[in-house]
């Protein structure tokens, strides 16, 4: 969502004829996107705003401002502790850029951080003149189809940062679908922190995702759902569906029963492999992927055993895994952060491991197949080699001259490269 929002940035920026610099000592404005999820990226938002600080010295012109979810939750804080920041602005007011930056032009220091007006749980927070414009990124396309959530994970600063949830009008966001097909995208994401809670009168997020994939666009995916809101329902439509990927994010957080109900999540371990046993047996090619946090306040030994045991058992695509740390406001920081770091650092390498192990396996049964991969840019290391996605969401680099961005082409998978699979393309 917040790769989404700088996109968006960039399109409302370059309206007001910026463009995008190579170099950052050449910008004549730096905005810098924050993520409070973990306490990490927090961090490196001041020690940032301190490198800026330089450039600033250098040219007294350079407009600096600070947006997402730090911003949304420190405001004017920011403004006091980094003097080189001009405007810091949250999520809710991303559209208001030109004003803002008209203000700081004219001398102001502000922090915009209010929430937009919506009453109920239906609003088209996306600005009726920006519809025609979403966002593609080569053929990629990502539509934000409801935003924050209402749910209360007792790790999670999300529904702080972002709000209760929102969901937009079904026709709203179609009428943004068809625009970007128009456009050229070939795969479209619906975007939401709770992506399958969407709600819109009677539209539930299956009756748009069947919508959607009613669309001529080769490729559909979503991220993130709740387990606790995925029914078999869903997993039946994605493996009717040419055009819905098999590949789904769905994140567990913890492997047992107690951290999971200490974590608020809502759902129990057994419901969450039934649903999957489910969509594998209908969806045999389905990837799930999924985010795990280790040493959450009072995880035993025999608990984090537990989240091992799901992972063997579910045989995750790809893994998210963090330590824990405690993030202010939410629930969990209240309690003791119990769990020694020794202790943490040991489950999440021991956690590591066991992934890389399942990973190696699985993409090794991918040398020798032929996949369909949607070509989405040039391999960051190699120049001459085109990079893609399998259908289940594995990178792919693509070894063939001639490839376009958008192109879906078949390649033969010889080989595997750190978490890459390589393969030929015969034109
Ligand atoms: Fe955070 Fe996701 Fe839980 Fe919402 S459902 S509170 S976004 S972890």
């Amino acid at each position: 969502m917040n790769e989404h929002d700088s996109f968006r940035m960039m399109e409302i920026l370059s309206t007001l004829g910026f463009e995008r610099t190579q170099e950052i000592g050449d910008a004549s404005l730096i905005l810098v996107n924050t993520c409070s999820v973990r306490h990490n990226p927090e961090n490196k938002v001041y020690s940032f705003l301190g490198m800026l600080d330089k450039l600033k010295r250098r040219n007294p012109a350079l407009i600096v401002g600070v947006a997402g979810c730090v911003a949304q939750q420190s405001g004017e804080a920011i403004l006091r502790r980094a003097r080189v920041v001009d405007m810091v602005f949250g999520p809710d007011q991303m559209f208001r850029l030109p004003e803002m930056l008209d203000a700081v032009q004219h001398g102001e220091r502000i922090a915009w951080t209010e929430w937009q007006d919506v009453r109920g749980r239906v609003h088209n927070f996306i600005p009726g003149e920006w519809l025609e414009r979403g966002h593609l990124d080569g053929c990629i396309a990502f539509i934000a189809i409801s935003k924050g959530c209402s749910n209360g994970c007792a790790f999670c600063i999300v529904p702080q940062a972002r709000g209760r949830e929102i969901s937009r009008e079904p026709d709203n966001i179609l009428e943004e679908a068809r625009a970007l097909i128009a456009k050229g995208a070939k795969e479209i994401w619906l975007l939401g922190q709770n992506v399958n809670a969407y709600r819109a009168g009677d539209t539930r997020f299956i009756d748009l995702l069947d919508a959607v994939s009613q669309l001529d666009v080769r490729r559909i995916r979503f991220t993130s759902p709740h387990p606790m809101d995925w029914d078999d329902a869903l997993s039946d439509l994605m493996a009717a569906r040419s055009n819905i990927c098999s590949y789904l994010h769905l994140p567990l957080q913890s492997g047992a029963d107690r951290v999971l109900e200490k974590m608020n999540r809502r759902h129990a371990i057994a419901e969450y492999l039934n649903k999957v046993c489910y969509m594998k047996r209908v969806n045999p090619a389905i990837e799930i992927s999924t985010d795990l946090i280790v040493g959450f306040p009072t995880e035993t030994d025999a608990e984090f055993e537990d989240t091992l045991r799901v992972m063997t058992e579910v045989r995750f695509s790809q893994v998210f895994s963090f330590k824990y740390s405690p993030r202010p406001g939410t629930r969990a920081a209240d309690w003791p952060d119990d769990v020694p770091r020794t202790v943490k650092e040991d489950r999440l390498a021991r956690l590591i491991a066991v992934q890389d192990a399942i990973n190696a396996e699985q993409k090794a049964r991918y040398i020798g197949t032929e996949q369909e991969i949607l070509i989405d840019g040039t391999h960051p290391k190699h120049k001459n080699v085109s990079s893609g996605r399998t259908d289940g969401y594995r990178p792919v680099s693509v070894a063939a001259e001639g490839l376009a961005v958008g192109q879906i082409v078949t390649v033969r998978i010889n080989g595997v490269q750190g978490h890459w699979l390589t393969g030929e393309h015969e034109a």
